[in-house]
């Protein structure tokens, strides 16, 4: 998985954008989830900080081919344990 940060600017995203339970460590705010025809962020629109991945990444890895769908919780963890992981410190 790809990770990285910096100045995005978020307004050029599309939606879907989901808000999911998980909280920013760093403010408290809900994290979101949005994706565009590549990558999905996942990350705090008040920090605007995000992590990224390649959907096809993501799907090669959380879509459970015997039961046609994909495995949510499971990859939003994984997104979650990355973004905190990466901005729990700063
Ligand atoms: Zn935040």
């Amino acid at each position: 998985m790809s990770v990285f940060y910096g100045d995005i600017d978020v307004n050029n995203m599309e939606p879907p954008q989901i808000m999911t339970s998980h909280t920013c460590p760093l403010c408290g705010f809900s994290l979101e989830m949005l994706e565009d025809d590549e990558l999905v962020w996942f990350g705090c629109g008040r920090c605007l900080k995000y992590v990224t991945a390649k959907k096809r990444d993501l799907v090669a890895k959380f879509f459970d081919y015997r039961h046609k769908r994909l495995m949510w919780s499971t990859m939003l963890e994984e997104l979650y344990s990355s973004y905190t992981s990466k901005f729990r410190q700063l």
